[in-house]
């Protein structure tokens, strides 16, 4: 009972095929949430299904739960069919944005359940809630009454009790969006180690891109029920798919790499030295200018703001539109004074932080 990772196995995992899910409303209109999704998720790993509100995420995943019929496709587990395998056969773990403990049981109670319904011996279940108190950061927190929790505390809980019962899949939809920043920025980075070290396949849905690169080996990024782009988190950075994926990470302003006409030498302009493929489209945002005072690139500063410890300029860059260029406030200490609106500021390339994308078209990716 106590041995870490029983759960990952030698299968294949979570497949999903041509999956669709649909809404039907009162007056028969049907509507698409999930638009033929393929995706694997191999054992041990810990995929990250990101995308804006409405995309279909929570439709995804509650279908692979087998709370939503699937409309087309199929979804399979080590290769076999999952149709007609009712929620609780599916040996899925699950858990919300609100945990949804048991009020009127301790937290060791609480993380107990799902050993006490599979009939798990009492000293075996003691030892199991010791080792996932300890695991989600909890140690000693046994006998406290949930109602005494901060949210923290209770997602945590409720994750603990979620893994307890070594589910070969954990399906997580929002699980820290109720808590503030600084506490999910945290939380992400411990929910991450929990399921690794756990060895637990899992799903954790998130809108939230910084979340998604915490916790996750591999990012697919949903819009409209479809898969824009599955990779791991700094293929996505770097290489988004689409300009619709790039701005979905906050890539802010596009151009085309500069063409070299045959027999012409080489390419003229500021980005002429970014080494791209012709037709590559480059990707700016906030970090990929620096401002330096014999800089190539010319702008018009458009906002200047101080921002969790960092200096943001809007700069509006000839021949690019408007990027965010990130300094340390370090620089203004004293009350040095920072760039104004209308300030000209000349900036370099920091060519590491310039996404390419390969494509500029926007299909979406994940159908036959
Ligand atoms: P996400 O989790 O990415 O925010 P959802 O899967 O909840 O997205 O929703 C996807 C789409 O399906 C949205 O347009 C939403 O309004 C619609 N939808 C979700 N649940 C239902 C439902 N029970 N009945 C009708 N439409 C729904
Ligand atoms: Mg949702």
């Amino acid at each position: 009972m106590t041995t870490p990772g029983t759960s990952t196995g030698t299968g294949t995992g979570l497949g999903v095929r041509g999956v669709t899910v649909l809404y039907r409303d009162e007056d028969g209109t049907v509507a698409t949430a999930v638009d033929g999704v393929d995706l694997d998720v191999a054992p041990g790993e810990v995929l990250a299904l990101l995308g804006p509100s409405g995309s279909g995420k929570s439709s995804l995943l509650r279908a692979v739960a087998g709370l939503e019929p699937v409309a087309a496709g199929h979804l399979t587990w080590d290769g076999r069919d999952l149709a007609g395998v009712p929620v609780h056969r599916r040996g899925f773990g699950l858990m919300f944005q609100d945990g949804q403990l048991f009020p009127h049981r301790d937290v060791a109670r609480n993380v107990a359940f799902g050993l006490e319904m599979a009939g798990v011996p009492r000293r075996d279940r003691d030892a199991r809630v010791t080792e996932l108190l300890d695991l989600v950061g909890l140690a000693g927190f046994g006998d406290r009454p949930v109602t005494t929790l901060s949210g923290g505390e209770r997602q945590r809980v409720a994750l603990a009790r979620s893994l307890a019962p070594r589910p070969r899949l954990m399906l997580l939809d929002e699980p820290l969006s109720a808590l503030d920043r600084a506490l999910r920025e945290r939380l992400a980075g411990q929910v991450r180690k929990a399921l690794t070290a756990t060895g637990t396949t899992a799903v954790f849905v998130t809108h939230d891109h910084d979340e998604a690169f915490t916790v996750a080996d591999r990012i697919a990024v949903m819009d409209h029920g479809r898969l824009l782009q599955v990779a791991p988190p700094a293929d996505l950075w770097h290489r988004p798919a689409t300009r619709r994926v790039a701005e979905f990470l906050g890539y802010e302003a596009f151009t085309t790499a500069p063409s070299r006409p045959s027999g012409t030498g080489t390419p003229s302009g500021p980005f002429a030295a970014l080494g791209a493929p012709d037709g590559t489209v480059l990707a700016f945002g906030p970090g990929s200018l620096h401002r330096d005072q014999d800089g190539p690139v010319h702008g018009t500063v458009v906002t200047a703001g101080f921002r969790r410890g960092v200096v943001e300029l809007v700069v509006d860059v000839t021949g690019l539109g408007q990027v965010t260029v990130v300094e340390p406030s370090g620089a203004y200490l004293g009350g040095a004074p920072a760039p104004t609106p209308g300030d000209q500021v000349r900036l370099r390339v920091d060519e590491g932080a310039v996404a390419r994308v390969p494509n500029a078209t926007d299909g979406p990716v994940g159908r036959g």
